[in-house]
């Protein structure tokens, strides 16, 4: 698990603010604005932070559904986003995304297994009885039985969407997966049933995911390391075991202090944010989290701090944790 799978370099990723009628630009989301990240070959990288914080905008620009302003984006060493049209059309199979609702994914007009059989024979080239035998495989795989190839995506329940479109996932044989807040929409028993899938169809395949999701308990249980995003930045990335049991950085320490503490592990104090997530297109100065956290210093509010490694493998972007204040 050394290898990276991708690294992402000083990605920018802005969206303008536009005019209704003369679609003049009057400002900038800057929805994630300056992120490094690498995954390597293997792992689950779980990505955390509250909603708006960009963690969704950097899984979008990995599968290319968003165009970065600017940066790189590498899978295995090469910068996907500026690859010839036919690295594009493998790189499009290779990374898959799933997200929180695959209903709006799915095409209502088809059953399951027109739909797994069409990505197979178009985009796999297969022939139709090798489609039909693999679809039906693929469903077996996501722990459906092959008879619910018959249905249409309305005739199953949640869970099971999400195992549909899992299944069509596959069908494509990514090496790389980002789930999107992939289990949010479904209750806590069968959320434990598609996690496991996850974990099992990881081992099977060989695949690395990116999971995105703002239940932590749940990145807690999927993820090799962590990482937390606020307001566009990466402020604090380690191993899962070590931000769990000793978060470092005043915004991770405040957003863990919110889950049930589990057996075994020190109770915290629940640490309540005072004030509203700032708005993207309006980015505090220095470090961006200073206007709401509690030991905010003068410098904290002109310079903003870099990420740095704290203790081996655990970086943090915090000047009083660098031992700057
Ligand atoms: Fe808080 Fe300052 Fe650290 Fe930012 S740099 S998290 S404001 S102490």
């Amino acid at each position: 698990m050394s290898e990276n799978i991708i690294s992402i370099k000083d990605l920018h990723v802005h969206f303008p603010i536009r005019t209704l009628i003369l679609q003049r630009t009057i400002g900038i989301v800057k929805a994630v604005d300056g992120v490094s990240l690498d995954i390597k070959k293997g792992e689950t990288l779980g990505l955390v932070g509250e909603s708006g914080c960009g963690k969704t905008t950097i899984g979008r620009a990995i599968v290319r559904l968003n165009d970065p302003t600017s940066g790189e984006i590498l899978y295995n060493g090469k910068n996907i986003l500026d690859s010839r049209e036919e690295d594009v059309k493998k790189h499009r199979k290779e990374l898959q995304i799933v997200f929180q609702d695959p209903y709006s994914s799915l095409n209502p007009r088809h059953t399951v297994r027109n739909m797994l059989q069409e990505v197979l024979t178009v985009k796999m080239g297969m022939s139709r009885e090798d489609a039909a035998a693999r679809s039906d495989q693929l469903l077996t795989q996501v722990g459906l039985s092959p008879i619910y190839g018959l249905r249409y995506p309305h005739e199953f329940s949640g869970g099971q969407r999400q195992r549909v479109a899992i299944a069509r996932s596959l069908a494509l044989e990514p090496k790389f997966l980002v789930c999107d807040e992939a289990v949010s929409a479904l209750d806590v028993s069968i959320q434990s049933q598609i996690i496991n899938l996850l974990m099992d169809l990881k081992d099977q395949y060989g695949m690395t995911y990116l999971f995105i999701s703002h239940a932590l308990n749940v990145v807690e249980h999927i993820s090799d390391r962590v990482a937390v995003m606020y307001l566009g930045k990466i402020v604090e990335q380690a191993p899962t075991e070590d931000i769990f049991r000793e978060p470092v950085h005043p915004y991770t320490q405040a957003l863990l202090s919110a889950i049930p503490i589990l057996s075994g592990r020190k109770q915290r104090e629940r640490i309540i944010l005072k004030g509203e997530v700032p708005s993207a297109a309006n980015v505090p100065s220095g470090c961006r989290f200073h206007t709401r956290c509690p030991y905010a210093k003068e410098l904290c509010s002109q310079v903003e701090p870099e990420l740095t490694e704290v203790a081996p493998g655990h970086f943090c972007a915090c000047h009083l944790v660098n031992g700057e204040v």
